[in-house]
């Protein structure tokens, strides 16, 4: 059989997608965009002579946009067959693409503007469109975890809880070719085990081949115990002075991490409820997600849910799903939290709220993600003295602080830990899904302490197996 890596590889991080082709079937596993720079909106095209209706199966780990992103395209260009994923994943996927689909859309409108477009650029097209991304619908498979599904001819797979998302998993595939079966396993994206709302990963126990992530292969975060005593202190203070907690947020998972620990301080009476605003319309269809699937969430969630608290119940948050409801919350006193996207704030409802509230020195602007060079978020972060919104000054006088503990990927110490119960089998290892000096770190690792074979792929590497 022939594994090409097409994403996460090369020192990259997104685009997750590999096609696993034996001698009786071609399936997928994930089907990611490549997201940031200029360059990956090429690699995002699908290559000239692709033969997606050649494909049985595409299986996907987990929503994210770096992991599904691509699937919508494949469809436009006419791939028909099953989508196998578990139900959140299904689910929250559907969201996240119909948005995407939409930005693209706004995207290519806004580039396609005379005042944007040089003599001779070609017009700018989305990847595809909202009808793509509605078509999934006729090809989902939903599948359980630890149920093993016949995927496609000699291809058998089971997902086992990754704990990085609601609903993501790792993926085994067993492929029988020639009266032979060998194992091989996709990590996908894992959790940090001490991640809350979410169960913590399981681990499989055997392997012959092993994709493995390592996005964080050279550190492990911030303590949680740590990152929520600061939570805390902000919080703390605000219920005082009646300021505003401004929170630029990916709408799905951090969103509902960081609602779950303020719900947690009412409840214990660490600090008087004030409210939250979830200030999100894709936020507020994630929480309908999760509140769908209570039976995948932690022990902990489930004791304080138990308790009475319930902190995806709109007891907790307020959302704000229109426009108007948005700005509206610049006439109302704190204190208060808001979550809003983008969350480096280089777009979205984040902006009108930060116009509004960086010139007041009770205002908390909590980082709780990468800002990358040059966005808004960053300079907020580099504690430039005044930045520019919509065209116009503010000065910072609200205090900006990182909160670097939240993370959903797993640190060094939980990625080898997860990878310890394979070890025995002593799989070969492709790293992927991390920048260079983390998959060089965490491959130099696995080496020494497993003794297993690593292989750091290119992008379009092929693996023969
Ligand atoms: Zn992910």
């Amino acid at each position: 059989m022939k594994i090409r890596i097409i994403g996460a590889a090369g020192g990259e991080v997104t685009g997750s997608a590999y096609l696993v082709q034996t001698a009786d079937a071609t399936i997928l596993v994930d089907a990611g965009m490549f997201q940031g720079g200029k360059s990956s909106e090429e690699k995002n095209k699908l290559p000239k002579g692709a033969q997606v209706t050649g494909i049985n199966a595409v299986l996907l780990t987990h929503g994210h946009l770096d992991h599904t992103g691509r699937l919508p395209l494949l469809i436009k260009f006419g791939y028909n067959n099953p989508v196998y994923a578990t139900q959140p994943t299904l689910d929250l996927a559907r969201i996240i693409l119909a948005d995407s689909a939409r930005l693209q859309s706004a995207d290519a409108m806004r580039r396609n503007r005379k005042k944007f477009k040089k003599p001779g650029d070609p017009v700018a097209e989305p990847l595809y469109a909202t009808e793509h991304v509605e078509y999934i619908n006729e090809l989902v498979r939903p599948v359980q975890f630890h149920q093993p599904i016949e995927v496609a001819k000699g291809i058998t797979a089971t997902w086992i809880e990754a704990g990085h998302m609601l609903g993501s998993g790792s993926i085994e595939l067993k492929i029988t070719e020639n009266e032979k079966t060998k194992t091989i396993v996709f990590s996908g994206d894992l959790g940090p085990l001490s991640l809350p709302v979410l169960r913590p990963y399981e681990q499989f126990h055997h392997a012959d081949l092993v994709f493995m992530e390592s996005t964080y292969g050279n550190r492990d975060h911030k303590s949680l115990k740590d990152t929520l005593e600061e939570f805390e202190e902000v919080v703390s203070e605000v219920a005082k002075t009646g300021g505003k907690i401004l929170i630029p947020t990916f709408a799905i998972g951090r969103a509902q991490q960081l609602i779950y620990h303020l719900a947690e301080m009412f409840h214990k009476g660490k600090v008087k409820q004030f409210p939250i605003y979830l200030d999100s319309p894709m936020g507020i269809e994630a929480a309908k997600i999760y509140r769908q699937h209570l039976d995948l969430l932690d022990d902990e969630f489930q004791e304080l849910k138990a308790a009475g608290a319930f902190p995806v119940d709109e007891r907790y948050f307020i959302p704000t799903p229109t426009a108007k409801e948005s700005q509206s919350l610049n006439e109302l006193n704190g204190p208060m939290m808001i979550l809003a996207g983008a969350g480096m704030c280089n777009g979205g409802r984040i902006l009108h709220h930060l116009a509004h509230n960086l010139g007041q020195p009770e205002t908390y602007v909590i980082i709780v993600g990468f800002q990358s060079y040059a966005s808004l978020g960053r300079k907020l972060v580099d504690g430039f003295e005044e930045v520019k919104i919509f065209g116009k000054e503010h000065k910072l006088k609200a205090k900006v602080k990182t909160l670097n503990g939240f993370s959903a990927h797993a640190g060094q110490t939980d990625l080898l830990n997860w990878f310890s119960t394979l070890a025995p089998s002593k799989p070969k290892v492709i790293v992927t899904h991390g920048e260079d000096e983390q998959r060089k770190t965490l491959s130099g690792l696995l080496k020494k302490k497993f003794g297993v074979k690593t292989v750091l792929p290119e992008l379009n590497q092929v693996i023969e197996f």
